[in-house]
């Protein structure tokens, strides 16, 4: 028997002798071109069927879709492949694809040339957003009241800057609309999560109550899981700083808003009292600044205090606090009818 190349006599395999099969032995099988898939909106890229977003470089993503379209040759033993990317025209990566190996006992190399191209695609977060999809609508909404032209243009300030600050780390941090109704403004919300941040922080800086509410509006079969949207509503309180309420047979004039509570002072005693919101439902607003009205104080007592009603021009007497000590006859005072009955408004 010869080879079948070269006639040599030596040992022959598959027809041919040593030297003749190593030269035209095939290390692997290749397609002459590969893919991989980049997000055209966001620039993700997919990585074995998940798409990650950072931290997956080029090179990495290159070797792993020429990697995945190979087909080694089984005779081949002690396989070692890299591969390398030699040119870049736009969209298309040349490469060069290396196979070490042991053949016969002997160490071989073999380079074979593929291109990478790049397919873009869109991935499931960013379809979500161009869809309009939401799962999530905040409600801004104020007590009793309409909501003010200064607080609708500073929450959507504070919800733009959220939005920015948290689109960093969820890509569904995106409000798809911004709804004027008549009871306040809705806006709709790519997930429910931050949905939730965003309220909470709102009602941190505004003051108000949280409240939430959620509907199935479909199934997702592949997870068996239903699929739900929320609703999630801050009511701004019927009151603003300054504004006079009653709350527990208290009339107290509100002096600021905080996140787990307000601050407001007893008109009576003077005191500072702070109201958490869970009490909301137990305040009534009575009163607010331009319900302001003056009066001449008529006398003073160690124990009271004499004004004219500014209404009826009648005498009242008032019982007299420390706080009042600075009070004079024939001076000025501002007072707040709740209720029909007067109380000074002392300034601060
Ligand atoms: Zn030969
Ligand atoms: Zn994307």
């Amino acid at each position: 028997m010869f080879c079948l190349l070269c006639d040599s006599e030596e040992e022959l395999y598959d027809g041919l002798c040593k030297s003749c099969y190593i030269e035209n032995f095939q290390a692997l099988q290749h397609p002459e071109y590969t893919t991989f898939t980049v997000c055209s909106h966001c620039g993700a890229t997919l990585k074995h069927d998940k798409w990650v977003q950072k931290g997956y470089y080029d090179d990495e993503i290159i070797n792993d879709a020429i990697q995945k379209d190979l087909e080694v040759n089984s005779k081949l033993e002690d396989v070692e492949i890299t591969t390398q990317i030699t040119n870049n025209r736009g969209t298309v990566y040349e490469c060069i694809i290396h196979v070490y190996g042991s053949l016969l006992g002997e160490d071989i190399e073999r380079q074979y040339p593929i291109e990478v191209k790049v397919e873009k695609g869109v991935c499931p977060d960013c379809s979500k957003f161009y869809s309009g999809y939401y799962e999530a609508v905040i409600q801004l909404r104020a007590d009793g009241r309409k909501l003010d032209e200064s607080e609708i243009r500073d929450v959507d300030q504070f919800i733009s800057d959220e939005i920015q600050r948290l689109c960093k780390t969820n890509k569904l941090a995106y409000i798809t609309e911004r709804i004027v109704l008549k009871e306040g403004i809705d806006y709709q919300v790519g997930s429910h999560n931050i949905a939730h941040k965003i309220v909470v922080n709102l009602q941190k800086h505004f003051g108000g109550v949280i409240t939430q509410s959620r509907k199935i509006v479909g199934r997702d079969k592949s997870r068996s899981k239903d699929l739900y949207r929320s609703w999630i509503s801050l009511r701004l309180a019927s009151f603003h700083t300054e504004d006079f309420i009653t709350y527990k047979d208290k009339v107290l004039k509100v002096e600021s808003i905080g996140s787990h509570k307000f601050v407001a002072k007893n008109l009576e005693t003077q005191k500072i009292e702070a109201i958490i919101w869970k009490e909301y439902d137990k305040v009534k607003k009575v009163a607010t600044k331009s319900d302001i009205q003056t009066t001449t104080i008529t006398n003073v007592t160690p124990r009271e205090i004499q004004i004219l009603d500014p209404d009826t021009y009648e005498t009242l007497e008032l019982e007299k606090t420390d706080e009042m000590n600075k009070l004079d006859i024939g001076g000025q005072v501002n007072i707040v009818k709740v209720n029909n009955k007067i109380y000074i408004d002392l300034e601060e």
